[in-house]
């Protein structure tokens, strides 16, 4: 498997924030979201070739290793930032330091479900007692072994600009909208569907996704801010909470931003 990096953190978004995890990076993606914070990952992949055992083996290791410090870079100047359970996930700091050392791992990308060898990772992953998730587009369905599927599904918002794209647009048009996909991942898992949102107008095509999409929990849909600054997060969650409560969806902070910044392999 293409592996861009593995690292001990935590996870930052949705309903396990907060849990100690050992994030599992892979290389390569079948989409060019013009927001992508992964380039490295998605738009120029990097990383080494790595067997299963391989990754088995390092991320033993890196649950093992401390946990990165947190910076709060606004966290302590913006009182909303503190009360981390608002987003609806119950997560204390002290509750994940009891955790270490971490039996989580987040599969995450680029796209992970495009690895040829995801499934038999998977497999090695449960079989040693690990917790899943699997952090994806929703544009490619395995039957796998995963223990939370945390979908999120690209709207038009995340097409991108033609100047850099390139040939790369009409591909990222054509793959990226897989209803019918993310409906059997959610039927097969546990799921959350996590839509980063640009502007309230996205609302209306997130309706519309879900209509396609059929029977889902409108308490596993979450709608995160875009961006990697604390300031345009701060800024979106002041629209993005009314709009949560309108329709019985949870709002998804990026705690990750504010507690290291937009930085890697935190
Ligand atoms: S699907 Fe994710 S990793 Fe791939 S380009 Fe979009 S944001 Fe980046």
């Amino acid at each position: 498997m293409f592996i861009s990096e593995i690292y001990h953190s935590r996870q930052g978004e949705g309903f396990l924030t907060g849990t100690p995890s050992v994030l599992v990076r892979t290389s390569g993606c079948n989409l060019r979201c013009g927001f992508c914070d992964t380039p490295f990952a998605s738009w120029n992949p990097e990383g080494k070739r790595l067997t299963v055992p391989e990754i088995l083996d390092a991320v033993g290791q890196a649950a093992l290793v401390e946990l990165p410090a947190m910076q709060r870079q606004s966290a302590g100047q913006n009182s909303s930032m503190n009360d981390f359970s608002a987003g609806g996930f119950g997560w204390t700091e002290e509750a994940a330091a009891a955790d270490e050392p971490t039996r989580h791992v987040i599969l995450t990308g680029g796209e992970p479900m495009m690895q040829r060898d995801i499934v038999e990772l998977c497999r090695t992953l449960h079989a040693a007692k690990f917790h899943i998730t699997m952090e994806t587009a929703g544009t490619i369905e395995h039957e796998l072994d995963c223990d939370l599927m945390s979908i999120s599904p690209k709207l038009s918002n995340s097409d991108p600009e033609i100047g850099r794209a390139g040939e790369w647009l009409a591909k990222h048009r054509e793959a990226r909208h897989r209803p019918e996909v993310v409906g059997q991942l959610i039927q097969r898992h546990e799921y959350q569907l996590k839509f980063v949102v640009s502007q309230p107008s996205d609302l209306d095509e997130i309706l519309a996704y879900l209509d396609a999409v059929g029977d889902f929990d409108p308490a596993r849909v979450l709608l995160m801010p875009e961006g990697i600054r604390q300031h345009d997060l701060d800024q979106r969650e002041q629209w993005l909470m009314p709009l949560c409560e309108q329709h019985g969806f949870k709002l998804c902070r990026r705690l990750h931003i504010a507690w290291y910044g937009n930085s890697r392999r935190t």
